[in-house]
């Protein structure tokens, strides 16, 4: 497992587009394909031609600009589809079909050996205009094991270059995709397997990796796991995960993951939550009195990892479950060489005011506190 090199495919703009009212404007597309191109995504899921219009017009331009990452375009399987991307220039189709008897039966309204031939001829049309093809399985993770296997080498006898395994509706957890996911790449040799994950039961990162452990080459992901519903397996937590847990390697720099976590938030309508993990305003913020003692002392006492390292800054909040350490670091940042004796009083009166206004405190008005504890005790001592 570990130096294993695992690709990253990146959907923020297909599948995290379809995330319920989010529009982005093929500038802001554009933009997005460049930034993670730049931080060195190895394939871009740039929209879904067949949708026409400024979609398609969308895909086109992204796959004309020369990128470093292979842009994919997203399909039914469907002859029609393909020949809409191939008209965008992509160098990759994704081809996407129900495998589960639930979506067969009840979306399609078919049969399995229906499945099984639209998915082999739609391979056969890409695989003749010489695109890379991933097959994907949709709702695998409810599909009969035995069909889903039938459908994995039917794909990959017709000349599919990979397959997705999706958890579409997150309803999977780790130890069952392993199983899952392991005897897919133990019965059907030959055919890389591409993990597709949702959130909706807060487990597409672990699944993700778990799929990772058993064997998959590559991991879908979104910037801030934008997506349908609970959303992906967000980018940030996949490449993070995957080297500290896994100890593989992406192509990734991982630096400019909180920039491009806050441009995609904001082009999304969907701001990046505090707490959101790796690049949430919170998640290097420490202020209880315990932890900031250990930060000052070691930061590796609790934090994960350097928020540099993600482009993230640390930061020392004063506020209620301050200690005086804290306060002394945040006074001495400003220049100042607090009073020890002065220190258990500006403490008392910090969690007064973080009490009483339900916040922490800004720098200066811990200073401005600070000094006027000092001047109170210099008329006491006059008088
Ligand atoms: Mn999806």
């Amino acid at each position: 497992m570990a130096g294993r090199r695992v690709f990253i495919l990146d959907t923020t703009l297909r599948d995290g587009e379809q995330a319920a009212g989010v529009v982005f404007t093929p500038q802001e597309k554009q933009n997005i394909a460049c930034l993670l191109d730049a931080l060195g995504v190895d394939e871009i899921e740039a929209g879904i031609p067949i949708m026409g219009g400024p979609e398609k017009e969308a895909v086109r331009r992204i796959a004309r600009l020369g990128l470093r990452a292979r842009v994919v375009a997203w399909n039914r399987a469907l002859a029609e589809d393909v020949r809409q991307s191939l008209e965008c220039d992509v160098e990759a189709v994704v081809l996407s079909i129900s495998v589960s008897d639930i979506q067969i039966r009840k979306k399609l309204r078919t049969t399995r050996p229906w499945v099984l031939d639209t998915m082999a001829r739609a391979v056969e049309m890409a695989k003749g205009h010489g695109v890379y093809v991933s097959v994907s399985a949709e709702d695998a993770s409810r599909a009969d094991p035995a069909f889903l296997a039938e459908f994995a080498r039917t794909a990959r006898d017709a000349g599919a270059d990979r397959l997705r395994f999706c958890d579409t509706v997150g309803l999977m957890h780790p130890f069952a995709v392993h199983e899952a996911v392991a005897r897919l790449v133990g019965e059907v040799p030959g055919l890389p397997v591409e993990m597709h994950t949702h959130n909706d039961l807060g487990l597409a990162t672990a699944n993700a990796l778990a799929g990772v452990m058993a064997g998959a080459a590559c991991v879908d992901v979104t910037v801030g796991g934008l997506g349908e519903r609970a959303g992906n397996a967000a980018l940030e937590e996949v490449v993070m995960g995957l080297k500290y847990l896994l100890g593989c390697e992406t192509g990734v720099d991982t630096r400019g993951l909180a920039r491009l976590a806050e441009y995609v938030g904001a082009a999304a309508g969907r701001p990046v939550p505090a707490a959101k993990p790796v690049v949430g305003r919170a998640v290097f913020a420490h202020e209880s009195g315990i932890h900031v003692d250990g930060v000052l002392k070691d930061p590796s006492t609790y934090e994960p990892f350097d928020p540099a390292e993600v482009g993230m800054v640390r930061r020392l909040v004063v506020g209620k479950h301050s200690g005086v350490a804290a306060l002394v670091n945040c006074l001495e940042r400003a220049g100042i060489e607090p009073d020890e004796d002065l220190m258990p009083e500006v403490l008392a009166r910090t969690r007064q005011w973080a009490n009483d206004l339900k916040r922490g405190l800004e720098d200066w008005e811990l200073i401005r506190l600070y000094e006027q504890v000092r001047a109170e005790r210099a008329r006491a001592a006059v008088s």
